[in-house]
């Protein structure tokens, strides 16, 4: 395989997928030469297979607002790859979705499900409606409506979505309440359920603790720990306040979070009170960010910049793709940052990754730094097939075993000869050879 012939030819086929395209290249750059080495996968056509989704369904979502008007969203779910499990992966709503995103999601998806060692394989799904400021009776309609298209297609056993930006436990509800109504069973075919209908403790602060544990992992190699570091992190959702909550834990400053119009700079950090008083915020479906630089004092709001300007030891991006882009990776290098690890699916653009390495900082991408949501997804899965719920400490134990194991993998695949841990390689040769091997097992399907 050559890799710029095989992009050139795939952007030919998919015009404009810009982050489906972005996310194909980082990952074939990474494997090329493990790839050319094993023969067979190219007789197997590996790749080819890989980077096209098994399928995807696209469906319209009509609904009704509070005033009675009809409203037409699309819906999409892409199911990519099942070779070592039933699809799964996280549900987006937002007004940005669109299919390149979602196959970049779902792409990415295959290799981090790989890596948590559980049997799942790679999807993704959403749509481009927007729930901010939508009524709680407006989201469920439309989750509903949602889910009467989607359950034809999900199963426990064929594929099991979860969570993304904008469905949170609320919209799982609506969604799991729709669906046993039409499947007319109890079964695990969302994760990131309600405690009280078969959810699993720790899943709602799983992703966040995981990219602590990974980045504590990541320090650990450098002699480095949270203690008495400052964390810069964006956004503040389902990923975003678990990682504060540990963060803070571990014993470090978390100053800044961030939403789309800017970012809060908190000198004093976000304590566990403050962290509350977020989640009831957040909890309103409206804007957050500014309204904590009102409630608190010496709070500054930077309206429209990120947060990457403010000197910090560990940075930690929690929001979005593409949201650190080279000159933020720099002023984070200039200002003495030891460790960048991403909580968010693609963050980092590829330039700033580049430009991370060169200066040999820590850099934690996402499909293993994130894996800790879909992980414990995965043991959320294991207890409902079992009909048992076990307890948080285990739940914690076992999410925390398999972020170590995951960063233990990317230090097999991923140590250079001069020490530098290139945890970009690490992660995506791992994750790849066990589903380019399982497709081998298989055959031609
Ligand atoms: P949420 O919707 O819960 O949170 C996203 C946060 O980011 C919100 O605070 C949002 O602000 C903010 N935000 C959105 N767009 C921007 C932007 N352009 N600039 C700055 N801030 C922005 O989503 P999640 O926490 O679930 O997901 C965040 C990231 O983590 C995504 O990349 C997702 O794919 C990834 N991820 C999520 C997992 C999960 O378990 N949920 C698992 C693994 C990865 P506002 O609400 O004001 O719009």
């Amino acid at each position: 395989m050559n890799v710029d012939k095989f992009m050139n030819d795939l952007e030919k086929k998919h015009q404009g997928e810009i982050e489906y395209l972005q996310a194909v290249r980082e990952v074939l750059e990474s494997i090329e030469k493990v790839y050319n080495e094993n023969p067979q996968f190219e007789s197997a056509g590996i790749i080819e297979r890989l980077v096209e989704p098994d399928r995807v369904i696209t469906f319209k979502v009509p609904w009704a607002n509070d005033e009675g008007n009809v409203n037409v969203n699309l819906g999409y779910r892409v199911q990519f790859n099942n070779a070592i499990g039933p699809y799964k992966g996280g549900l987006r709503f937002h007004p940005s979705v669109t299919l390149s995103i979602l196959k970049f999601l779902g792409f990415e998806q295959i290799f981090k499900n790989s890596l948590t060692t559980l049997p799942m394989g790679g999807a993704k799904g959403g749509s481009d409606f927007d729930p901010k400021g939508k009524s709680r009776s407006e989201i469920m309609r439309f989750c509903q409506a949602f889910m009467l298209e989607l359950w034809k297609i999900i199963g426990p056993n064929t594929d099991v979505p979860a969570g993304d930006i904008g469905v949170g436990g609320q919209e799982i509800g609506y969604l799991y309440g729709m669906y046993k109504k039409l499947a007319r069973e109890n079964t695990g075919v969302l994760t990131g359920k309600g405690l009280n209908w078969g959810g699993s403790l720790i899943r709602p602060e799983a992703t966040g603790f995981g990219v602590v544990y990974f980045a504590k992992e990541m320090l650990g190699t450098i002699g480095e720990t949270f203690l008495g570091k400052t964390v810069a992190l964006s956004g503040f959702g389902n990923v975003a306040w678990g990682v504060a909550q540990k963060a803070t834990e571990l014993g470090a400053k978390v100053v800044t979070l961030s939403g789309p119009d800017g970012f809060v700079y908190d000198p004093a950090g976000i304590s566990v009170e403050k962290i509350e008083y977020m989640l009831e915020l957040r909890a309103t479906n409206e804007d957050i960010v500014r309204p904590y630089s009102y409630e608190f004092e010496n709070v500054e709001f930077h309206q429209d910049k990120r947060p990457w300007e403010i000197k910090v030891d560990i940075a930690l991006p929690c929001a979005t793709q593409n949201e650190l882009d080279i000159e933020d990776a720099q002023k984070l290098i200039d200002n003495g940052c030891l460790c960048i690890c991403e909580g968010a699916n693609m963050p980092c653009t590829p330039e700033a990754i580049e430009t991370i390495q060169k200066h040999k900082i820590l850099y934690g991408p996402g499909k293993a730094a994130n894996a800790g949501g879909v992980g414990t997804s995965g043991l959320e899965m294991a207890q409902n097939a079992m009909k048992l719920c076990w307890p948080a400490k285990e739940v914690d134990a076992r999410l925390h075993q398999i972020m170590t194991n995951i960063h233990e993998t990317c230090l097999q695949y991923g140590k250079q000869p001069d020490g530098y841990v290139d945890y970009v390689k690490g992660a995506n040769i791992a994750g790849f050879l066990k589903v380019a091997n399982a497709m081998l097992d298989l055959g031609l399907v």
